[in-house]
């Protein structure tokens, strides 16, 4: 029988949205307690900040109006009772119990596609294959971004989280939501550009220039609200 308490102790609300793969911007409240926003991945009709968690009080879902502890925020999320919640955070730590795949999450994110081409011809004529290794940028022969150059997506700390295609309109691989990424946002420096498309962002890195973009054709606020948080946040300029 798992110990509710001593799993709570052991595994805190930051590395339960780790392990559960949440992607959400992070904030501070004003009692200076981290606070993090997304969309409930689970609850449908919920927006963008539907999820809310803050360091060492708990959870709110504001889409299905329920909240608790990390216990109850997995059990959320996954959608098991509280009991399998504490049994899956127990044993976290021990990953002999996880089958792998190709394609599993790691660290909450996804594992790279190690087989993408950064010398082939559709990616020189967009980027150097400097730029392209950089930002591990590259054609894929096979796999589930087959025939297109896969561009990787990554949270606002830098977990993967899939890949986006650079045709028109964007092929998105993995559980990519579109409307809560601000692309490139978590390797820029103080200045960054805000570019309209991936392959702008793409080509300003080739001179060295930091960029981030939206991966929607259409930006509404809440998106403008988020790009505006994580600037506060990370005391970032944007510029135009
Ligand atoms: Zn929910």
């Amino acid at each position: 029988m798992v110990n509710f308490a001593s799993v709570k102790e052991k595994v805190g609300l930051a590395e339960v949205k780790t392990l559960l793969g949440l992607t959400m911007l992070e904030g501070e409240n004003n009692i200076g307690k981290r606070v993090w926003r997304g969309k409930c991945p689970v609850c449908s009709g919920g927006g963008p900040r539907s999820l809310v968690i803050t360091e060492d009080v708990g959870f709110y879902c504001f889409a299905s109006k329920t909240g608790g502890d990390q216990l109850a925020l997995a059990s959320h999320v996954k959608g098991i009772d509280v009991k399998s919640a504490a049994e899956f955070l127990n044993g976290s730590e021990t990953p002999k119990s996880e089958p792998k795949t190709a394609d599993q999450l790691t660290n909450g994110g996804m594992k790279p596609l190690d087989y993408l081409q950064a010398k082939h011809e559709k990616v020189q004529a967009i980027i150097s294959e400097e730029t392209a290794l950089t930002m591990g940028v590259g054609y894929a022969a096979k796999g589930i971004m087959r025939g297109t150059v896969a561009v990787p997506v990554h949270d606002l700390s830098g977990v993967l989280q899939g890949y986006v295609g650079l045709e028109n309109p964007l092929r998105v691989a993995q559980s990519v939501y579109k409307s809560q990424v601000i692309f490139n946002a978590h390797r820029v420096g103080d200045t960054v550009h805000l570019m309209p498309t991936v392959q702008d962002v793409l080509q300003l890195a080739d001179q060295g220039l930091d960029g981030v973009c939206f991966l929607t054709e259409t930006v509404q606020p809440e998106q403008m609200k988020m790009l505006a948080e994580w600037l506060f946040a990370t005391n970032k300029v944007v510029v135009f």
